[in-house]
C-alpha cells in the first residue's frame, strides 16, 4: 500500500490533536477528581441543642455524630498536626479530612468527645483561655438579650467605645405585640459589630446598659458555658484530642495594637502548654479575621501553624499561617454531604 507524505501528515496530525483533546479532557477529569480528594479542615464551635443560634455555632449531638459517619466513610479523618507534617514534607494526603473546634466551650468536652471517641476521630480543640473558668462569652450574653427576649423597649440609646447608638427606628418589639424577627435580628448584629473592637471592661458594661435596658439578667446561663481549666485538662489527656490556642480575650487581632495581638497569642499558647505540659504548634484567628501584622504576631509568638475560617481545601500552595477551614453547620447527614464534601 502506498500512502503519499502529505496524507501520513494528515493523519499524523489528526491523530495527534485527537490524542491532545484526549489528554485535555483526562487532565480535566484528574483534575476534577483531585479537587474532589484534597484535605479539607472542618470547623466546629458547639455540639449542643440551643434554642438561638445566629452564628451557626451549634450542631446537635444526632447532627455530629451523622457528620462523622459520613466524614469516616469518605475521608480519613487525621489530625491537624499530621496534615501539617505531611504538607510540609510537600505531600498532600488526599481524602484526608480534619477536625477542628474554636473557643473551648464546655459542650466540646462533655458532649462532643465521646461521639469523637465512638468514631475515633482525633480533633484539635482551640482554647479561648481568659474564658475557661468563666460563665461564658459577650456574644452569647447579646443573642439572648436581644433574639431571646420576649419583649423589648421600642427605643434604645446605647453608647460603646465613646460613639452613640440610637436604635429607635428599629421598632423592636412592642409590650405584649408581635416581634418583628428581621428587625431584632438587625439590631442584633449591629450592637454585635459595636461591641465586638470594645475591650473585655467596656465590653462588660455595655452589656449590663444592655441587659438593664431589656429587664434581663446579664449573666451567661449555664448551657453556654465554657470549660473549666480542669475539664480542659481532662479533655488533652484524650489520646484524640490536640489543644491549640485561641487568644486569651477573643479580639479581633487586626483592631489591637501589634504588641496586644503579640501578648494575646502569646500568653494563650503559654496558658494551653501549662494545660497539656507540652509545646503547643496550633493557633486559630479569632473570627477568622488576620491581617499580616496578625500572621507575623503569630510567628514571633512561637506559633508553627495557624487556622482561619476562610472556606477552601488544602492545595499544595496552602499558607500554613493561613489554613482555611470550611464552617461544619447544623445540617442533616444529607446537607453536610452536600455542602461538606460536594464543596470539595
Ligand atoms: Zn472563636
Amino acid at each position: 500500500m502506498i500512502v503519499s507524505a502529505q496524507s501520513l501528515l494528515q493523519d499524523v496530525q489528526s491523530k495527534s490533536y485527537s490524542l491532545m483533546r484526549g489528554l485535555g479532557r483526562a487532565q480535566t477529569l484528574l483534575r476534577r477528581l483531585t479537587r474532589h480528594e484534597r484535605p479539607i479542615v472542618l470547623m466546629y464551635h458547639r455540639v449542643a441543642e440551643v434554642a438561638c443560634d445566629p452564628w451557626q455555632l451549634a450542631v446537635r449531638p444526632h447532627y455530629f455524630a451523622d457528620h462523622l459517619r459520613v466524614l469516616t466513610s469518605e475521608r480519613k479523618v487525621v489530625p491537624l498536626a499530621w496534615l501539617v507534617d505531611e504538607l510540609q514534607e510537600g505531600r498532600i494526603p488526599l481524602r484526608s479530612a480534619v477536625l477542628t473546634f474554636d473557643d473551648g466551650y464546655a459542650d466540646v468536652f462533655h458532649t462532643a468527645k465521646p461521639i469523637l471517641e465512638e468514631y475515633d476521630c482525633p480533633a484539635t480543640v482551640f482554647l479561648t483561655t481568659g474564658a475557661l473558668d468563666t460563665p461564658g462569652f459577650w456574644w452569647d450574653v447579646l443573642s439572648r438579650i436581644i433574639l431571646e427576649t420576649p419583649t423589648l423597649p421600642l427605643t434604645l440609646n446605647f453608647e460603646a467605645g465613646g460613639n452613640s447608638h440610637h436604635f429607635g427606628s428599629w421598632q423592636v418589639g412592642q409590650p405584649g405585640g408581635v416581634q418583628d424577627i428581621a428587625a431584632r435580628e438587625a439590631l442584633h448584629t449591629e450592637l454585635w459589630r459595636a461591641l465586638r473592637p470594645l475591650d473585655p471592661i467596656e465590653r462588660d458594661s455595655a452589656l449590663a446598659e444592655l441587659a438593664t435596658w431589656a429587664g434581663v439578667d446579664v449573666s451567661p446561663r449555664s448551657s453556654d458555658r465554657v470549660m473549666t481549666s480542669q475539664e480542659a485538662r481532662a479533655l488533652s489527656e484524650s489520646p484524640l484530642i490536640s489543644i491549640g490556642a485561641h487568644t486569651v480575650t477573643h479580639p479581633s487581632l487586626p483592631l489591637i495594637p501589634d504588641n496586644d495581638k503579640r501578648r494575646e497569642i502569646c500568653d494563650s499558647r503559654m496558658a494551653c502548654e501549662r494545660i497539656v505540659a507540652h509545646p503547643i504548634p496550633g493557633f486559630a484567628y479569632p473570627f477568622g479575621d488576620q491581617d499580616d501584622a496578625s500572621v507575623s504576631a503569630a510567628r514571633a509568638a512561637g506559633i508553627q501553624f495557624a487556622c482561619t475560617t476562610d472556606a477552601g481545601v488544602i492545595t499544595p500552595k496552602t499558607d500554613l499561617m493561613k489554613i482555611p477551614r470550611i464552617l461544619a453547620a447544623d445540617w442533616s447527614q444529607d446537607d453536610f454531604r452536600q455542602n461538606v464534601l460536594s464543596f470539595c
